[in-house]
């Protein structure tokens, strides 16, 4: 049957302005690291991507680097694009990136003209696509000037390749001297998309302050820190989760002090009638300087938790207080 999308899905979902531009991101926005490689199943894949769209999820990440094998997540998510989504290209933005390793020899990492633009050449080729929307310098690169891998982001808009670009892993004195120089070329910088969740508290210290001043929008990466934020590790490592096979998540990062926090804080989303996984990303919403979450997935009811706390949004002061209680002990 083909696919034809849900008439309601822009009923409930809640779009924000990505910093001081014009473009509206949905509150969740679903990536594609894990479990849209090679090593995955389609029927799976496409069900998810069904019905994170059919609910409002407009956005999709990905990377020229995802799979498994690299480049298996494009050609994937290619392969179902045209076969259900082409009618809808126009209401999605779909983001990829360079800038981890990708190819042998020295043009195929980092962040020179030479890799950034020959990676999006071959993204477009595997998403099937003209354009994307968002194109991402992945991480920074301490060997090649500034100005270089920004004039390659300025360049690939002019090309008509990307709408909009972004950085990801920048620290926040990197991040401004990025967003200064494409702000002189006349690109201005969408988005920045750091590590992000209850773990993991980086951004708040400076570069959110950053991006806030510069209107510069932000997406959190990892917010349910791999799933170490669900209720999934509660009671041990299940067979069928990323702790178990991904080394992205090596088990050792589950810690008695890291599970201890987990326990509290899942009793503490009990208490308000909510998984841990949609008090955690509910938290990041808390303030208005998070533009979406960009949440993983392994399943459609993973899909559906996140998208319970559209409603649910709201948080006490004494909730809030316990929560920093619970991340600080
Ligand atoms: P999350 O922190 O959201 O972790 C997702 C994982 O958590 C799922 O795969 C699943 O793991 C588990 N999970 C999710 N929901 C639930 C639930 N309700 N109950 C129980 N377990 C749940 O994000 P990711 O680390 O996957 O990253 C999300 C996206 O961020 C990536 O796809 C990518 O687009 C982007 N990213 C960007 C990076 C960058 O450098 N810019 C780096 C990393 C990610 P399980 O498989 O065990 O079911």
């Amino acid at each position: 049957m083909p696919y034809v999308a849900n008439t309601q899905r822009y009923a409930n979902m809640e779009y924000r302005l990505c910093g001081r531009s014009g473009l509206r991101l949905p509150l969740i926005s679903l990536g594609l690291w894990h479990n849209f490689g090679d090593n995955s199943r389609q029927d799976n894949c496409q069900a998810m991507l069904r019905h994170a769209f059919d609910h409002g999820i407009t956005h999709f990440d990905l990377a020229n680097n995802y799979g498994p094998p690299p480049g298996s997540a494009e050609s994937q998510f290619g392969r179902i694009l045209q076969q259900d989504f082409l009618p809808y290209r126009d209401e999605m933005i779909i983001s990829t990136k360079a800038g981890f390793t990708m190819w042998d020899g020295p043009y195929g990492d980092w962040g020179s003209k030479k890799y950034l633009v020959a990676s999006l050449n071959q993204s477009l080729k595997r998403l099937n696509l003209d354009y994307v929307d968002i194109f991402y310098h992945h991480r920074p690169d301490p060997n090649t000037p500034l100005e270089e891998t920004m004039g390659a982001l300025d360049l690939i808009v002019r090309q008509g390749k990307a709408l909009y670009v972004g950085i990801s892993n920048y620290p926040a004195d990197l991040a401004k001297d990025a967003i200064d120089i494409l702000k002189q070329l006349g690109t201005p910088c969408l988005i920045h998309q750091p590590r992000y969740s209850m773990l993991v508290r980086d951004p708040e210290t400076e570069l959110f302050d950053v991006l806030d001043d510069e209107g510069v929008g932000v997406i959190a990466y990892s917010p349910l820190a791999g799933g170490i934020l669900t209720d999934r590790y509660l009671q041990g490592i299940p067979a069928d989760s990323r702790a178990a096979g991904n080394p992205s998540l090596p088990p050792e990062r589950l810690t008695s002090a890291v599970m201890a926090k987990v326990k509290k804080l899942n009793d503490l989303a009990s208490s308000r009638g909510q998984k841990l996984s949609q008090m955690a990303l509910s938290w990041l919403l808390r303030h208005d300087r998070v533009t979406s979450l960009l949440i993983g997935a392994s399943r459609i009811s993973q899909i559906d938790d996140a998208l319970g706390i559209i409603n649910n949004r709201h948080f006490s002061q004494a909730e809030l207080k316990v929560i920093e209680l619970i991340l600080e002990g």
